[in-house]
């Protein structure tokens, strides 16, 4: 079964304490489709600007990602540059570009419009509306957000969760819609604005999934050396959603598991800068990571 992923498709400007990276592969849904691809096909709406480099292109396609949906316009690619702190869990934008996002109406292909799992990561609400409302009847719904749009677009972003399946964001993310600290009594509050199922990510302390089987913690995989988390969020998402469309049975029998993959993949992501050790991983060394998560847990 295939992932339908909408989000941002850009060009990251990174710098870490120990090295600056400019025009990466970037975006949300960049992130998310690759990860995504180790496990599903995927169907990928996005748009880019004329100066989109070409190797980015061919990227996507060494990833088999369906590129019907990616408009590329006249106009500059969304630009994002950031810089994290030296423990690198804080990061700063420095600046956001919109380029071609500002005038983007996503439109999908018809062939795009049966998929049955469709993520809507990270950008503005009423974008992600207008993907869902293009849909036939799918069979599992998820979508991810940022600040940002807590801050400038809540009334949208409401409307949205109600629409959805399941919902994704970090744990200041969770504090800051529902005004509750305690994380579980936040993922009480967000299961009453509407999805069933509630994840909050916690960066390197993993992610809690909150839904009818109660709650499910799931572990980051430990790392000894992160060289850039730019992405790590967006890949999480993408890894539980590609492994989540082709596992049988019930989602609630195969959310758990999803998330452990969706964990292995984001990994990988911080490992290199963008995508750059991401692109490069293989699925048996996927599953090595994956049984290596399961003995680090069990007791
Ligand atoms: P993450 O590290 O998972 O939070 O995601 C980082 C990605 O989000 C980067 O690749 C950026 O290109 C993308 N991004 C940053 N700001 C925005 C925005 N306002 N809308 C959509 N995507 C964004």
């Amino acid at each position: 079964m295939s992932v339908l992923i909408v989000g941002s498709t850009a060009l990251d400007s990174i710098k870490t304490p120990r090295a600056e990276n400019p025009r990466l592969l970037g975006g949300s849904a960049s992130h998310a489709a690759v990860a995504a691809s180790f496990f599903a096909p995927v169907k990928m709406v996005g748009i880019v600007g004329k100066d989109f480099p070409k190797r980015y292109i061919q990227l996507y396609r060494k990833h088999k990602i369906d590129l019907e949906g990616l408009q590329i316009a006249e106009g500059k690619t969304f630009h994002w540059s950031g810089e994290y702190e030296v423990n690198m869990n804080n990061r700063r934008t420095l600046e956001t570009e919109l380029g071609v996002f500002e005038t983007f109406t996503p439109h999908l292909p018809r062939s795009y419009q049966n998929s049955p799992f469709v993520l809507l990561a990270n950008i503005a609400p009423s974008l992600q509306h207008h993907v869902l409302d293009q849909m036939r009847r799918p069979k599992f719904v998820v979508a991810d957000t940022m600040d940002l749009w807590l801050n400038i677009a809540m009334a949208d972003l409401l409307k949205l969760i109600k629409r959805v399946d399941g919902f994704v964001l970090n744990e200041s993310e969770a504090r800051q819609l529902t005004k509750e600290d305690n994380l579980v009594n936040a993922a009480k509050k967000l299961h009453k604005l509407g999805p069933k199922y509630v994840i909050v990510k916690k960066g390197e302390h993993g992610a809690i999934l909150s839904g009818p089987k109660g709650l499910f913690i799931s572990p980051a995989y430990p790392l000894p050396h992160v060289v850039d988390p730019t992405g790590a969020g967006d890949s999480f998402v993408g890894g539980m959603m590609g492994y989540l469309s082709t596992a049988k049975g019930s989602i609630d029998s195969n959310l758990r598991r999803a998330m452990i993959y969706g964990s292995v993949v984001a990994s990988f992501c911080c490992e290199g800068f963008g995508l750059n050790f991401t692109t490069r991983v293989t699925r048996k060394a996927i599953e090595k990571r994956v049984k290596e998560l399961e003995a680090l847990v069990k007791f």
